[in-house]
């Protein structure tokens, strides 16, 4: 699943290629995603895209009329395209026209001839339309960025107050960070050295302030290396090989702690797969 580095490496890889420039046609050849794709979309047709922002793991197409080529459409509001990848989709730039494959859904195909092309074999993300961002149900109550100056040990130690979840599964909560995906969690705590089973509220200030540090620090790594790769958008998969990153603990249970040389070790917690070293993370 496209976690947040991922998707800021997207959005960095399809910003030189879309930004001041012209959306000159819609392509939707398959509009069941999450949500159903509204047809209207196609009334973005001679709008300027005039920047590319993120918010959490969505991408916000931010749009501008361009009265010089929007002859059909004269009357069209929407301001903003929000693309959300889901658990499979991905995005990729073509410089010149290719057939579409069966899971290649949507084109956004530009004046100056680019494709931006969307494939996604789950169906699970998303092409919104909107006046205006507050107008997106899906972008409200959601807790700040990670990589923020809003994200602080004060605002994440005053959230924490008499939440005696566990905190792997707190941080992966989007009303307290967005962002913080699986890999990530279990990661950062690996770093911050806290067991993914700890009481929100039983950490020390100390511990608050490892965490937001290795969260932030993790996420940064990530889209560092991301960015490495931003030339696969321009190749056949458009998948950023973020993969390569070094892991810690994620999908590393049985295997030796590259710290202590413990064996890490695996559990639900949440529903979600956890990863820790019993070692470096101990339990109170
Ligand atoms: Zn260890």
């Amino acid at each position: 699943m496209p976690e947040l580095p991922e998707v800021e490496t997207s959005r960095r890889g399809i910003l030189p290629h879309l930004k001041e420039q012209v959306i000159e046609k819609i392509t939707i050849r398959q509009p069941k995603l999450r949500w159903l794709v509204d047809s209207a979309i196609t009334q973005t047709e001679g709008s300027k895209i005039i920047d590319v922002k993120r918010r959490a793991k969505y991408l916000l197409l931010e749009l501008k009329q361009h009265p010089t080529f929007n002859t059909n459409q004269a009357n069209s509001t929407i301001n903003w395209i929000v693309i959300h990848l889901g658990m499979s989709g991905s995005l990729r730039i073509l410089l010149t026209p290719e057939p579409a494959q069966k899971h290649d859904h949507i084109d956004l195909t530009l004046k100056s001839g680019v494709t931006l092309r969307y494939t996604d074999p789950r169906r699970f993300g998303a092409w919104l339309i909107a006046e205006s961002l507050s107008d997106l149900t899906q972008l409200k109550n959601l807790g700040p960025e990670p990589l923020s100056d809003d994200f602080s040990v004060d605002y994440l130690s005053n959230k924490a107050k008499n939440r005696k979840s566990p905190i792997k599964s707190w941080i992966m909560d989007n009303h307290v960070v967005v962002g913080v995906g699986n890999i990530y969690a279990s990661e950062s705590l690996f770093m911050a050295k806290i067991h993914p089973l700890r009481q929100v509220n039983s950490l020390t200030v100390d511990e608050m302030k490892r965490l937001v540090a290795a969260i932030k620090k993790v996420l940064t790594q990530s889209i560092k290396q991301g960015g490495t790769s931003l030339k696969d958008f321009l190749q056949s998969d458009g998948k950023p090989g973020y993969f390569a990153q070094q892991l810690q603990v994620y999908k590393r249970d049985g295997e030796q702690c590259f710290c202590c040389k413990a064996t890490i070790e695996a559990q639900r917690v949440g529903q979600r797969n956890t990863f820790y070293c019993p070692n470096c993370q101990k339990l109170p």
